[in-house]
């Protein structure tokens, strides 16, 4: 498996925000969002294997492994690197921009993060929506990264065209970042007295300089 970087951090989106994970960034990625801040492991890497992979998470001891990338979805021979994670007793998050297919991935003590692009990433014509139906209550989470206000009208229709609250995940509005104030975009949800999660990446916060490693 091409690998790009692995390291500890803080969690930095999502309902799961402020613990410490063991994150694994995998090479290459079938998409190419507009604000996309991992360019750099669209193709550098560092070939792996899942015995080194196990090892190294081994050592590291953190109880979860966040899977990210580019795609980890993309990964032929991640189900295999999911089963030897669960047997080591680690749960895993796994980060997908929505393009591939879930459903091999679905298992205890996995939660699957999917983002819904929206027009400003011009990749929206590339969301999966076969996904949806297979999204779990309380454990998996949907994120719309949202560029400006017609993202937002274009999520919130979405939402309700889709029948996502009858899901029961939690879905995450993150303005993207330059462009989106969040003040801005709470303002919205407070308006609209819209049901969902302000997320902002406190991993920015916490870690301003790092353009990696985060
Ligand atoms: S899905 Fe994620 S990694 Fe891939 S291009 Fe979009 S933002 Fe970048």
């Amino acid at each position: 498996m091409k690998i790009n970087e692995i390291f500890a951090a803080i969690e930095g989106e999502t309902s799961l925000t402020g613990f410490p994970m063991l994150f694994v960034r995998f090479t290459g990625c079938p998409l190419r969002c507009s604000y996309c801040d991992t360019v750099y492991a669209y193709e550098e890497g560092k070939e792996t294997t899942i015995p080194e992979l196990i090892e190294i998470i081994e050592k590291n001891e953190l109880k979860i492994v966040h899977l990210t990338g580019g795609e980890p979805l993309a990964q032929k021979e991640l189900p295999e690197l999911m089963t030897r994670i669960l047997e080591k007793n680690r749960q895993i998050v796994i980060e997908t921009g929505g393009s591939m297919d879930i459903a091999p991935f679905i298992r205890d003590k996995v939660r699957i993060m999917l983002d819904i692009k929206t027009p400003g990433s011009e990749m929206s014509h590339r969301n999966l929506l076969s996904n949806i139906p297979l999204m779990r209550e309380k454990t998996d989470e949907f994120k719309f990264t949202l560029c400006h206000r017609k993202d937002y009208d274009w999520a919130v229709n979405f939402i309700s065209k889709h029948n996502l609250r009858e899901k029961g995940c939690v879905i995450n509005f993150s303005p993207v970042t330059p462009g989106l104030s969040p003040a801005t975009l709470a303002e919205w949800i407070l308006k609209d007295r819209l049901a969902v999660r302000l997320n902002c990446q406190i991993h920015r916060f916490i870690w301003p300089d790092r353009d990696r490693g985060v």
